[in-house]
């Protein structure tokens, strides 16, 4: 039976969404990623957007019951789900405990020189949510999204000092987790360096075995 209530850890710029996306469709889950849900909120200029909007710009987290509150609304009712960039504190994984089980979770290893090289190439379409890299599939100076053909833009949190704040951020905080889904047998690890292919053969592989 595949896994059906899965979440992703791994730093920033580790494959998650990327991944994500071709895995909800495999295993016909719903993908939740807490960054862009916040993104939007943010683009909305809604009451939550401008309260995490700061935290974001900084590379820091956004405060843990926010995250909950907003995520308890989304999962509630779903029969699988796939979490993407969510629990990134014990706090926020012990909230998540309480409102539902996990089946597994799957971390994807990067090295953080691999980290900081990916995130300052990547780009993203505003239009799809497609997610692209100059140094992969996307030539210098092309503003098109090659799937849609939309506006692909930088995201404001991928600028030199955010990321390197962001991966201490993940070190300091998110990548406890590692050892706390260990210890419950949820743990799966992933290389995230085999390209993207072998990357989702493997999670993929681990999430039916
Ligand atoms: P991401 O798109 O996952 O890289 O998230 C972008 C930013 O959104 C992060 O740097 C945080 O500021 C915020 N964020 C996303 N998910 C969470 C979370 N689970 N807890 C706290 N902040 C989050």
């Amino acid at each position: 039976m595949a896994a059906k209530r899965v979440v992703f850890l791994g730093p920033p710029g580790a494959g998650k969404g990327t991944q994500a996306k071709r895995v909800v469709e495999a295993l016909g889950l719903k993908h939740l990623s807490t960054g862009d849900v916040l993104r939007e909120e943010v683009a909305r200029g809604s009451a939550l957007g401008l309260k995490a909007k700061g935290f974001m710009d900084r590379g820091e987290l956004v405060p843990d019951q926010l995250i909950i509150d907003m995520v308890s609304g989304r999962i509630a009712g779903a029969t699988g789900f796939l979490l993407d960039g969510f629990p990134r504190t014990v706090g926020q994984a012990e909230a998540l405990e309480k409102i539902t089980a996990l089946d597994a979770v799957v971390t994807i290893d990067l090295s953080r020189d691999e980290v900081v090289r990916r995130l300052a190439a990547r780009r993203v379409c505003r239009a799809c949510g497609g997610i692209f890299n100059l140094t992969f599939n996307l030539n210098e100076g092309e503003t098109a999204c090659p799937a849609c053909g939309g506006e692909l833009y930088q995201r404001d949190d991928d600028t030199p000092a955010v990321i390197e704040n962001r991966y201490d951020v993940y070190e300091r905080s998110t990548a406890p987790l590692v050892a706390y889904y260990r210890e419950r047998g949820l743990l799966r690890r992933v290389r995230g360096d085999v390209g993207t292919d072998g990357v989702f053969e493997e999670i993929l592989r681990l999430l039916t075995a």
